[in-house]
């Protein structure tokens, strides 16, 4: 019999029982000896962390802590810095090993390296094992062994890579109280964080149990359609699963081990959309900087204006607000404000809103993404920005520049989404739902009038990629 001692199961963005390898790993360290359970509110993560998704995160916590209850476990939520907290959980029931789902982020990375070093000084080791991710980042090489910058030929790579099965649930023997309870009871007792929600928020259900209902539903009833749907904001066609994936209540490779069960060619198209958090993750890996500065140093030269002068600091706060007098714009802004949500397709309109017609910084919007999205992700929030801003992985040019006014349109035919989000459009004739300004009827009751004219603003964005384009001499 292998040598047994109590190990430290150390909750971080997986927050669940099932498919969680590093759990399975303690329970297998800890033998009957027990499994100390943690999540450590760490002031650097949580400070920023806007009000949706520290509610959210409350409120996983306390899933997984009625989880853990059932098996006869609790979950200990400790505050302050992990390199501290860590250390002193581990001593508090004799542990020789915490085990974790490695951190790939550069926070995370660079913390667990310190809770590494701290822990070693105590004699216990720091175990990773598994990842938030089908396929961990730097894994997928090219020819040369590169990583690759492009999402197609990554999408494909990652496909032939594949991931390992789905790990099982531990048995409820390995959740065995503790030897030595006293010590664990010895821990600070601290509360769950409590949340409370600004006016109107209304978050979906967390939690592992939360996070399966909703998968399964998307499987029996919209996968199929998704090829079709996805695109249609006024439409209930994609999975909303980003807010499981985020907290780890849920991992991709259960999913993708569903999805291959299914021929439809919305189960394909769905795949190749979890590829993209993959591969925005591997980039984010292999470009730490890239969470804050521009993938493409070049359009960091480009002329942007300042949002703490006019007309742009009034721009900007109408943006915020969802008062920016175009439709699709404003109903993205107040779904986010309304739910932590936002659809995919109005993301990128909104985002290329803030670029090109406002001639802000990516990073103003991300900013206020991240405070909202309650699945705030740096590697998919900061990257679909790029993405959007030209100035990212993707060969999507600069010159392309939504229109808000055509985008609406085109996805959102019946104008259902922004009657939906911006109630004062409720009653304009489907025509001019997207572009009320010329409405003969007038603009209804308390909407703006657009605050610019896109035209002339993507006329101006062009302009100025035409400056750093022959400031750095590319040709195209
Ligand atoms: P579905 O359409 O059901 O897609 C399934 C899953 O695939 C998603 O849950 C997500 O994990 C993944 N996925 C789909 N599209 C993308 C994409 N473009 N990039 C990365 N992963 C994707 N996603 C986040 O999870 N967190 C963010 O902070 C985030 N910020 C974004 C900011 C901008 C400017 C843009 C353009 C996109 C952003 N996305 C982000 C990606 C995408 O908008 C969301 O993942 C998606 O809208 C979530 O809804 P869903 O789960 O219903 O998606």
């Amino acid at each position: 019999m292998p040598e047994t001692r109590p190990a430290v199961m150390w909750f971080r963005r997986d927050l669940r029982l099932a498919d969680n390898p590093a759990l399975l790993a303690a329970c297998a360290a800890a033998g009957e000896d027990g499994v100390l359970a943690v999540f450590v509110v760490d002031p650097v993560l949580w400070g920023p962390a806007g009000p949706s998704r520290r509610a959210y995160l409350a409120a996983s916590l306390r899933s997984l802590h009625a989880s853990l209850a059932a098996a006869g476990r609790t979950l200990h939520v400790l505050h302050g810095d992990p390199v501290e907290e860590l250390p002193r959980a581990a001593s508090a029931v004799g542990a020789h090993s915490v085990h974790v789902s490695a951190d790939f982020g550069p926070y995370g990375r660079a913390r667990d390296e310190r809770v590494e070093r701290a822990l070693a000084d105590q004699g216990v080791a720091l175990e990773r094992l598994g990842s938030p991710y089908a396929v961990a980042p730097g894994q997928i090489l090219n020819g040369s062994g590169q990583g690759y910058s492009v999402y197609t030929p990554f999408a494909r790579a990652w496909a032939d890579h594949g991931w390992r099965a789905p790990a099982e649930a531990p048995h409820h023997d390995s959740w065995l109280a503790l030897h030595g309870q006293a010590a664990e009871d010895a821990l600070p007792e601290v509360a769950l964080p409590e949340v409370a929600l600004p006016g109107g928020l209304d978050l979906p259900e967390a939690g592992e149990q939360a996070a399966q209902r909703r998968w399964h539903a998307f499987l029996d009833e919209a996968v199929r359609d998704y090829d079709e749907d996805r695109d249609r904001p006024g439409v209930d066609g994609t999975s909303r699963m980003s807010v499981h994936l985020k907290w780890g209540e849920i991992h991709p490779r259960t999913m993708l081990h569903d999805l291959a069960r299914l021929r439809s060619t919305g189960a394909a198209t769905y795949r190749r959309e979890l590829a993209w958090r993959e591969f925005y993750a591997d980039v984010l890996w292999r470009n730490p900087a890239s969470a804050r500065d521009y993938l493409r140093p070049e359009l960091a030269a480009m002329r942007y204006d300042d949002p703490s002068a006019e007309p742009a600091a009034g721009h900007l706060q109408a943006w915020r607000e969802g008062r920016t007098g175009y439709p699709i714009v404003d109903a993205g802004i107040r779904q986010l404000r309304a739910t932590g949500w936002m659809h995919n397709r109005v993301r990128m309109i909104v985002a290329s809103f803030l670029v090109k017609d406002l001639h802000l910084e990516w990073q103003h919007g991300a900013r206020h993404f991240l405070h909202w999205l309650v699945d705030g992700d740096l590697a998919s929030n900061q990257h679909g920005w790029q993405w959007v801003a030209g100035s990212g992985t993707d060969a999507a040019p600069y010159f392309r520049v939504f229109n808000p006014t055509t985008q609406g349109r085109r996805f959102d035919p019946d104008g259902r989404y922004v009657r939906r989000w911006v109630p004062e459009l409720r009653d304009v004739a489907d025509r001019f739902v997207h572009e009320p300004a010329r409405d003969p009827a007038g603009l209804p009751l308390g909407y703006p009038a657009p605050i610019l004219d896109h035209a002339e603003q993507r006329r101006e964005a062009l302009s100025r990629y035409e400056e750093v384009r022959n400031r750095s001499g590319e040709r195209r």
